[in-house]
C-alpha cells in the first residue's frame, strides 16, 4: 500500500500538486499516493484530523489556511515559527510538524534555476499576505544588501516589517518612488483580478529581474507591466511551485526529486 498525502484548501480543484508528486513518486520509486482534499472553510482541522486517522502521513497547505495549519501544528520547524504560516504537514506519532517550504522554493528557483543572484541585491517584495510572510524568512537568508516591503494596505507591510525587524522594511507603493531594486517579487493576488501592484514607474535596476508568484497562461498583469518598465529578466512562479512541492517530499520522505523535467512537463502542459 503507497503511503498518502493530500493537498488541504479551498479551493484545491485546479492544484498542481497531485501531478507534480505523482512524477515526484515515478522518479524516485518512492511508495507515494497523493491526492486532493476540499476542507470546508470553517473545519479545517477537522478534516486534517479526519485524513490522519484515515492513514494519511502528511499534508501540503494551501489557501486560505495556512495561518490555521500553524496554529495546528504541535512542532514546528524555524522557518515556519518566523512566518506563522504553514504550508507541509507530516503526521508523526507523537506530534504534527509543520513546516513552510514557499520560501526555499522561491529562493531555489530564484538562484539555482534562473541564476539571480540574491546575495548583495536590493529586493523589493510586493504585497503583504500569507505568500509574503512565509518566503520573508528565506529571502533574508539569502543576504540581500536590502529587503523593502510594499503592500497596497500600508499597515500590513509596516506589521511584517516589525515582526522581522531590520534589515526589512515597509513602504508604501508611491514612496518608492525614485528608488532602484535588482529583484522585484510579486507576491500579490493582483494578477487574479487581471491587475499589476500600482507601482511608480523607474523602479527597476539595470539587469534587474521581475518575478511573479503567480502563474497560469500567458504573461501576468505584472510581467507584463515589467516588461514596459525595461527589466531584463522575466518569471513566473511555476518553477517555486515546484521547488516548494521538492521541499515538501524530501520533508516526507527524505528523498530530494530531480525538479527540471517535471518544471518542464508543466510549461509543456501549460
Ligand atoms: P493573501 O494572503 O490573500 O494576500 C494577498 C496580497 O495581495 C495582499 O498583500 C493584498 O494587499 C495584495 N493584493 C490583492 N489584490 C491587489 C491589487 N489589486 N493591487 C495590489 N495588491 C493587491 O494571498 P497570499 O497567500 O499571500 O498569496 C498571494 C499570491 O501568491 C497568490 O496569487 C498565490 O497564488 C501566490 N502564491 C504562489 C505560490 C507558488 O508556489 N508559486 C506559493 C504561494 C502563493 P492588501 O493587503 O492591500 O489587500
Amino acid at each position: 500500500m503507497p503511503d498518502r498525502y493530500a493537498v488541504v484548501g479551498n479551493p484545491v480543484a485546479h492544484s498542481k500538486s497531485p501531478l507534480i508528486h505523482a512524477e515526484f513518486a515515478r522518479q524516485t520509486g518512492e511508495p507515494v499516493e497523493y491526492g486532493r482534499v476540499l476542507a470546508p472553510l470553517d473545519a479545517f482541522a477537522a478534516t486534517i484530523e479526519r485524513f490522519r486517522a484515515e492513514g494519511g502521513k502528511g499534508a501540503n497547505v494551501t489557501l486560505p489556511f495556512k495561518e490555521e495549519a500553524f496554529r495546528l501544528a504541535t512542532r514546528l520547524s524555524d522557518r515556519a515559527r518566523r512566518a506563522e504560516a504553514v504550508n507541509t504537514l507530516r503526521f508523526d506519532a507523537d506530534a504534527i510538524f509543520g513546516d513552510n517550504t514557499d520560501g526555499v522554493g522561491l529562493v531555489n528557483d530564484l538562484v539555482r534555476n534562473l541564476g539571480v543572484k540574491l546575495a548583495g541585491a536590493r529586493i523589493l517584495l510586493v504585497g503583504a499576505g500569507g505568500a509574503a510572510r512565509g518566503v520573508t524568512p528565506s529571502l533574508l537568508e539569502a543576504k540581500p544588501a536590502s529587503l523593502t516591503v510594499a503592500n497596497r494596505t500600508v499597515p500590513r507591510a509596516e506589521e511584517l516589517a516589525r515582526a522581522f525587524g531590520a534589515p526589512l522594511v515597509a513602504r508604501s507603493f508611491a514612496a518608492l518612488a525614485g528608488e532602484q531594486f535588482d529583484v522585484i517579487v510579486n507576491a500579490t493576488s493582483a494578477s487574479l483580478a487581471g491587475e499589476a501592484p500600482a507601482l511608480p514607474a523607474g523602479l527597476y535596476a539595470l539587469g534587474a529581474t521581475a518575478y511573479d508568484m503567480m502563474y497560469g497562461k500567458g504573461e501576468t498583469p505584472f510581467l507584463a507591466s515589467a516588461r514596459a518598465q525595461g527589466a531584463a529578466r522575466l518569471a513566473d512562479g511555476l518553477g517555486m511551485l515546484v521547488e516548494q512541492a521538492a521541499e515538501s517530499f524530501f520533508i516526507w520522505r527524505g528523498v530530494r526529486p530531480d525538479t527540471a523535467p517535471v518544471l518542464a512537463l508543466l510549461r509543456s502542459l501549460a
